[in-house]
């Protein structure tokens, strides 16, 4: 499907992102070279959506399916200890999820489609994102109207996995992966003695009973064929032996993996609150500081990514997988949201995990991953 200098030149291309991370909203670099590159290969392409966001189209002017495929470019706050020659040049920052190989894989991608112009219909988007690293850049790509214009029939992207044979192709249809709600929780007492607890109102005490009682949201409310956990990741209250404090203060992280799950769980969080604090005296505030809805792949165009991957040869390995890789969140649940389509995945070989700071996108599954786009977009945008 790619020749050895396409092949080249796309390794190329990653390591070269790989050497200037960029944090979320700030690709400034990786963004003007995607939008250059994409437009030396001839796509029409809208550049400083959602801040650094690009978008290139494809309209072959012949009726047919409008097809998105996205890429995500931002790295992480993260000091790279790796030692290759296209080690990070920029302290602190790293591409430590990958995402310099999602845009090298969407932009080879990109080159081959185009070469195939004459033989397709429709009209195809390619999305490069700024923000996925907990700045939720595809919700505010979505906003700008990305899927818009024409309206998007169906929408893919994937991210690539450690720990997965190296190039195997995976989907899961249905639930992939989760989503994340993040809440801060204020409890507001009455502060006092602490020999004179009747005459204060504890936030200690009553923090401590929302954090029992949230195990039972996971318990006793959500499905137990439904997956979902609640963690208590933070909780400040009190300075003093002899003082019962005014305040508490807990941060609560949720996830689930699907929408049912999610309203059993962050739906019931305010009701929670509210029935404990009620029941003690105490006021409380829940602010909603983080939100990426549970990612839910469309179980036909799922087993699309697999048929025409298969049909186009393109990877020795592919299969469909009946679990949930992770609980880890990853935005472009906002894409789905709006319309179906297919997260899948690429086994980045025995590396370093995600996020850890000698991890490094295995540029031999480069292939694949490009590769899936490129019979995705030959077998549904093709014309007889
Ligand atoms: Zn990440
Ligand atoms: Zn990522």
């Amino acid at each position: 499907m790619f020749t050895q200098q396409q092949v080249e030149n796309a390794k190329a291309l990653r390591r070269d992102i790989h050497q200037h991370p960029e944090l979320k909203f700030e690709e400034h670099r990786t963004s003007a070279l995607v939008a250059e590159k994409l437009k030396s290969y001839g796509y029409k392409v809208t550049e400083g959506i959602a801040s650094t966001g690009v978008l290139a189209e494809l309209d072959t002017e012949r009726d047919g399916p409008v097809i998105a495929f996205r890429a995500d470019m931002d790295a992480l706050p993260i000091q790279e200890t790796n030692d290759s020659n296209y080690r990070s040049e920029h302290e602190g920052l790293m591409h430590a999820c990958g995402h310099d190989g999602h845009t090298a894989t969407l932009l080879m991608a990109a080159e081959a489609i185009i070469g195939m112009k004459d033989n397709l219909c429709g009209h195809l988007k390619l999305i490069f994102q700024p923000g996925e690293e907990g700045g939720n850049g595809a919700a505010r790509m979505v906003e700008a109207g990305v899927l818009d214009n024409p309206r998007v029939t169906a929408v893919f992207g994937y991210h690539n996995r450690p720990n997965f044979p190296a190039g195997l192709l995976f989907v899961k249809p249905g639930p992939a992966m989760g989503g994340n709600d993040t809440y801060r929780v204020v409890i507001e007492g009455c502060s006092g003695h602490a020999a004179m607890p009747h005459l204060a109102v504890d936030p200690i005490y009553v923090g401590s009973s929302l954090v029992q009682h949230l195990q039972g949201l996971v318990g006793r409310h959500k499905s137990p064929l439904e997956a979902g956990v609640i963690t208590v990741a933070a909780f400040h209250a009190g300075e003093a032996a002899n003082i019962i404090p005014g305040r508490a203060e807990l941060t609560v992280n949720i996830r689930s993996d699907r929408p049912s799950s999610r309203k059993a769980l962050a739906g019931k969080l305010e009701q929670l609150t509210h029935g404990i604090c009620e029941a003690h005296n105490a006021t409380y505030h829940v602010e909603h500081l983080h939100e990426v809805p549970p990612l839910v792949n469309d179980s036909h165009w799922a087993e699309q990514v697999l048929h025409y991957a298969q049909a186009h040869g393109v990877s020795e390995k592919s299969e469909k997988i009946d679990y949930m890789p992770t609980m880890g969140a990853e935005d472009f649940s906002f894409y789905l949201q709006e319309v179906p389509g297919c997260f899948f995945f690429v086994g980045n070989g025995d590396s370093a995990y995600l996020h850890n700071d000698r991890y490094d996108f295995n540029d031999s599954i480069l292939p694949v991953a490009s590769g899936t786009f490129v019979a995705l977009a030959k077998g549904l945008l093709e014309h007889t």
